[in-house]
């Protein structure tokens, strides 16, 4: 059975479904997610491209393309938010806190984290169980 998550910007103006299994799914500390996004980690999944579709008012979608790096942040021009991220491998990176915001404040037992990556890079230690990778 396939599973699609739906989430919407702030103002509802446009949303975008996520089906099957995200390819990764984790907490990132690499600098290039805090340059694109300014967050001191990035708790992501991550999807192909053809796994994340946009629905309603796709017109609203403005992409900001990072200068140097190879990504890309995708967000509605109406309330400002970010929907998803792109990195060099063209995946659309959605954030954790977006879905479970989406979610009543609960994230999907299926798109839950299961390890910390760039661990090494970070600005902030984590204290939970989760394996570390650098
Ligand atoms: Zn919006
Ligand atoms: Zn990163």
């Amino acid at each position: 059975m396939t599973v699609t998550y739906t989430v919407h910007c702030q103002c509802h103006a446009t949303s975008l479904a996520l089906t099957g299994e995200p390819k990764v799914r984790g907490i990132c500390h690499c600098e290039d997610c805090r340059e694109l996004l300014q967050v001191p980690f990035h708790a992501v999944t991550a999807w192909e491209s053809d796994q994340v579709t946009v629905q309603d008012e796709s017109d609203v979608l403005e992409t900001f393309a990072h200068p140097s790096k190879n990504m890309k942040r995708i967000f509605c021009r109406r309330c400002g938010e970010t929907l998803y991220n792109t990195n060099a491998m063209d995946w659309r990176v959605v954030s954790q806190w977006l879905i479970r915001k989406c979610h009543d404040d609960l994230l999907p037992e299926a798109l839950k984290p299961r390890s910390h990556f760039f661990y090494a890079r970070r600005v902030m230690d984590i204290d939970d169980s989760l394996p570390k990778r650098d």
